[in-house]
């Protein structure tokens, strides 16, 4: 099948007063697996649903394969959705719920049989043809409704938080079956969630929204390593944000007063912005935690803070550190039966500098 793209142009939604969808621009490229992010109520689904005809849209243009789609009928769009709650017919059985669709587009019987047959085994699910939805576990349900949608061999796929339903451990093993299946169907796929480690894990390319509006679009990495705003620095990942005034220090090096944590001197980069007010983010795990005594790494920048208090993941211990008025976040690597930092210790924090990303305030 020929993979298509899906454009965004200058999408826009409301609801009376209320603007939920602002300006949204995005190019999915074909065979993208492709993630909308945010937290509740940043209008993911609504632009899901509003790609699939569930929504109308007030301003903008929406393209599928360079065609202007916006008037066309959901069913008539060649577009396929698995919604949240799966939305399985309780009374039918696998066989019957993965067929509906071919069924309703009266096709012959017998292409029907091959098809959803073909559907069953691309989910694992031939073994269960004849049983109804509510004897099967939660993933077995999640298969049945993404066989349901995928055997209308839809140009593009619509995932409405697929894995929200299932529990933690099922929902790792979900994500890289679902993954597995896009890849080897190649349909151009957008898949909603509020988690980001699920879009991290599974996305080619994701986008950031908030109030409406698309805040970043990039792969995981660059958005985890060149968040533009404080709202992609503290969504994707965890992060350390300080405000601050920068100054010029000599001609290689700045000045970066922070509010509160005292000031840090800075090589100039082609990144560094203009004197004047800026914030600056930094991942705890980028935090080097030592004794306030110990020898300190010249290529470091160094603040000194007391340990508030720590938790320990296993993996790591996430400290909080308390440095003048603003209490950081610091990762540490945990190796078996080292002892960790007690409350109260003091501490000293070090920083690559290439670790440190000025944002807008
Ligand atoms: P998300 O999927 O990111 O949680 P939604 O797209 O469901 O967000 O909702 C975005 C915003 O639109 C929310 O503020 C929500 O309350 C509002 N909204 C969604 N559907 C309707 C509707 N049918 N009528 C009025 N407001 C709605």
């Amino acid at each position: 099948m020929r993979k298509v793209a899906v454009e965004c142009r200058k999408i826009g939604l409301s609801y009376g007063r209320t603007e939920v969808l602002r300006d949204v621009n995005l190019r999915i490229e074909p065979g993208e697996f492709f993630a909308l992010l945010g937290p509740s109520g940043s209008g993911k689904s609504t632009l899901l649903r509003l790609i699939a005809g569930f929504n109308r849209l007030d301003r903008g243009e929406l393209l599928v394969d360079g065609r202007d789609i916006t008037a066309v009928a959901p069913h008539a769009r060649n577009i396929g959705m698995v919604f949240q709650s799966y939305a399985l017919w309780p009374h039918l059985t696998v066989f019957d719920n993965v067929a509906f669709g071919l069924v309703e587009r009266r096709l012959a019987r017998d292409e029907i049989r091959r098809r959803t047959e073909a559907a069953l085994d691309l989910v694992g699910l031939r073994d269960f043809a004849q049983r109804r939805p509510n004897q099967l576990s939660g993933g077995q349900q999640q298969r049945v409704a993404l066989a349901r949608t995928v055997v209308i061999e839809p140009q593009v796929l619509l995932l409405d938080e697929p894995l929200s339903n299932l529990d933690k451990n099922l929902r790792v093993t979900m994500r890289q079956e679902l993954l597995a299946l896009q890849r080897m169907l190649g349909i151009t796929t957008i898949f909603v969630t509020h988690d980001q480690e699920e879009a991290m894990t599974t996305a080619d390319r994701m986008a950031v929204l908030d109030c409406g509006v698309v805040q970043q679009v990039g792969s995981p990495s660059e958005l985890f390593d060149f968040p533009v705003n404080r709202f992609v620095a503290s969504f994707v990942g965890t992060t350390n944000l300080l405000d601050g005034v920068l100054s010029a220090d000599g001609t290689d090096a700045v000045r970066f007063d922070t509010a509160g944590a005292g000031s840090l001197r800075l090589p100039r980069t082609a990144e560094t912005p203009p004197p004047g007010a800026a914030a600056m983010s930094f991942r705890p795990h980028a935090l080097q935690m030592q004794a306030v005594d110990a020898v300190r790494d010249p290529a470091l920048l160094w603040l000194t803070g007391t340990v508030e208090a720590a938790e320990f993941l296993g993996e790591t211990t996430r400290y909080r550190v308390r440095v003048s008025t603003v209490a950081l976040t610091a990762d540490q690597v945990h190796f078996g039966g080292t002892p960790k930092f007690a409350d109260g210790t003091t501490v000293a924090l070090g920083v690559a500098p290439s670790q440190l990303r000025y944002l807008p305030t």
